[in-house]
Order: C-alpha cells, then structure tokens, then sequence
C-alpha cells in the first residue's frame, strides 16, 4: 500500500511530503516527492519538484559529511559537529570539542573533494 511520509529536513525550515510503498520490500523502496507543505524562505523562489530535489540534494550532503568524518574521527558525535548552510546554500562545517589534527583535517577535506560536488562544503 501507498504511504506517505511528512518530512521536517533539520537542514532548513521545508516541510515536504512523500510516498512510498509499504508493499516493497525496505531495501528497494523507492521515495516519490508527493507535495510542499511549507516553504522556507532560502527555498521559495524555486518549484515544488526542485524544492523536493534541493532539500533532499542539501540533507544527504550534511549526513554524507558527517559519514565522511566518522571515518576520520571515530569518536566524533552529532554534537561535535558543527554546520549550517550559507545564504548560496553552500554547506559549512566545523567540529567543536573535539581534538582534530591537521592531519585529520587534511584527511577529512580530500575525502570531501574527492566524494562531494566541488565548493558545495567549505571546512572552517
Ligand atoms: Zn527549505
């Protein structure tokens, strides 16, 4: 069956909406954007469809960054790490309370150059 989820990214004030079926196994479930509840104010200018697509493109980068330091930082938790979006959406992160050396950082921002879109995350 056809169910739909209301989903409140903490990557920006959106509420969005979408459907997926319960009749598929969790492994191949497919999401499928259903509607725009609410827009934020950094997302209004664009469509419904790129709004779906922008937040969820914006959400999986900030989790992939944070994966990404995990492997850097194996003691790093939700609290450590420290990031917004800039007004071009651009994603910055930094890490509080948490010893990081220059080498990790090193480390942390090729991973990021190497798996993550070019100037879409700056590392403070
Ligand atoms: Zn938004």
């Amino acid at each position: 069956m056809k169910q739909v989820t209301r989903w409140s990214p903490d990557s920006c004030g959106c509420v969005l909406e979408y459907e997926w079926d319960d009749a598929v196994p969790a492994t191949a479930r497919t999401h499928t954007f259903k509607t725009v509840v609410k827009k934020c104010s950094s997302h209004s200018a664009l469509t419904d469809k790129d709004i779906y697509n922008q937040v969820l493109s914006e959400n999986t980068r900030k989790n992939k960054v944070f994966g990404i330091a995990q492997q850097f930082l194996p003691e790093i938790k939700s609290e450590n790490y420290n990031w917004s979006f800039d007004d071009k959406r651009i994603l910055k992160v930094g890490f509080i309370d948490i010893p990081v050396s220059g080498e990790q950082m090193n480390q942390i921002r090729n991973a990021i150059q190497q798996e993550i879109v070019v100037g879409a995350v700056e590392v403070i």
